[in-house]
């Protein structure tokens, strides 16, 4: 009997302990499941803004923990620059620490080289986990490009039993391998996207972003039924600038101008230089009247002050606008035809302007 009762109890132990294996299998499953979910999105990120957002928020949410920062070594102020091109700013993102030294910024990184798994401390991690309230432990991988730290990955949790020295790190270097990789290519193609767009000169948009986003901004007008003008900018005369001072002279007042155009506008317009001594500013949900309000107050930015031209010169100069605008309707499917229409509305009126004299601003009658 006694036996039996043992039998039984060793039984029940071994099916307990069988039950226990299972449910850590299917753990490690999920977990497995959930990790490789994760590093998809990474991989699919498609610029840095959507990755760092991955990496920070991603991976705070998916592995439940306290706080997630990224800290980038950036030297030159590249990767500052690309997003802030992209209209997301460093300091936009929470968690993201963007230094000019890692050696400087903080003693461990002088040996990192695998993820360093351990107890949070002050002390020691306050910098790189700046909101670090309620952290027990805290994992740090490397990220590295072409084998030199770039920068690291943070993990920070409040179960002091989360990141220990006991911990395999293996899975956290892939993780850090999987982000190196991916932070390269999405920085690559900003800059790829970045030196395509940007004209050189002025550091403004040029024409082929101007076609991208105007596209976009017409089908979003479409859809939200608001009114989107356009105007076109040409400066008077600019010929002679040349002519007179030389082309050095002229490419200078082609940066000033476009520095007067770019203290009036907002930072929702499009502003781009379209050809030579020619701008672009898209003006999304705009009525024409405030169109014509903006244009005659970049008319008299550009006239406001004279220019300075080589040998102490002074030289005065105008700019005429044309305007023109639309509400896009359902009936307009072809966004490419009623792009290049609004373009050309716009350039018939600032025709009108310098037949009218030069310095000044006209609006195109409707399409
Ligand atoms: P209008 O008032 O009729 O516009 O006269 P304009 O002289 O401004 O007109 P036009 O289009 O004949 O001249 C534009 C000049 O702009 C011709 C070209 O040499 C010059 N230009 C175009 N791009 C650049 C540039 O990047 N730098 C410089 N310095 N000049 C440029
Ligand atoms: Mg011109
Ligand atoms: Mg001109």
């Amino acid at each position: 009997m006694q036996e039996t009762d043992e039998l039984r109890a060793r039984l029940h132990a071994t099916e307990q302990a069988l039950a226990d294996l299972k449910a850590e299998v299917a753990r490690n499953d999920a977990k497995m499941h959930r990790t490789q979910q994760r590093e998809l999105r990474l991989l699919h990120a498609e610029d840095l803004q959507t990755l760092l957002h991955e990496l920070i928020d991603g991976l705070r949410r998916n592995h439940k923990l306290e706080q997630v920062t990224v800290v980038l070594c950036d030297p030159d102020h590249d990767i500052r620059h690309l997003l802030l091109a992209a209209g997301t700013p460093a300091e936009s993102f929470d968690g993201l620490l963007m230094v000019e030294t890692l050696t400087g910024f903080a003693p461990q990184y002088v040996a990192l080289r695998q993820p360093w798994l351990g107890a949070f401390a002050a002390c020691d991690h306050q910098l790189v986990f700046p909101k670090s309230r309620g952290l027990a432990s805290v994992a740090m991988i490397p990220l590295t490009h072409r084998r030199k730290l770039i920068g690291s990955l943070n993990l920070g949790s409040a179960d002091r039993k989360r990141f220990t020295r006991e911990h395999s790190a293996d899975f956290l270097a892939h993780l850090g391998v999987i982000a190196s990789y991916c932070i390269d290519n999405t920085v690559n193609r900003a800059r790829l996207l970045r030196s395509g767009f940007t004209d050189v000169l002025t550091g403004w948009h040029n024409r082929r972003y101007l076609q991208v986003r105007l596209h976009e901004e017409l089908a979003r007008a479409r859809r939200d039924r608001t009114h989107i003008a356009g105007l076109m900018l040409d400066v008077d005369h600019f010929k002679t600038v040349n002519d007179s001072f030389g082309h050095a002279a002229g490419d200078y007042v082609l940066q000033e101008i476009a520095n007067r155009i770019d203290a009036q506008i907002r930072k929702s317009d499009v502003a781009a230089r379209y050809g030579g001594e020619e701008f672009v500013v898209l003006l999304p949900d705009t009525s024409i009247e405030s169109a014509v309000a903006l244009a005659e107050r970049i008319r008299a930015a550009v006239s406001s002050a004279p220019y300075d031209m080589p040998g102490g010169e002074q030289r005065e100069i105008t700019a005429s606008i044309g305007i023109a605008g639309v509400v896009p309707n359902e009936d307009d499917d072809d966004i490419k035809t009623l792009g290049e229409s609004l373009i050309a509305h716009a350039d018939v009126a600032l025709y009108e302007a310098k037949a009218d004299g030069r310095n000044r601003v006209a609006v195109d009658g409707g399409r």
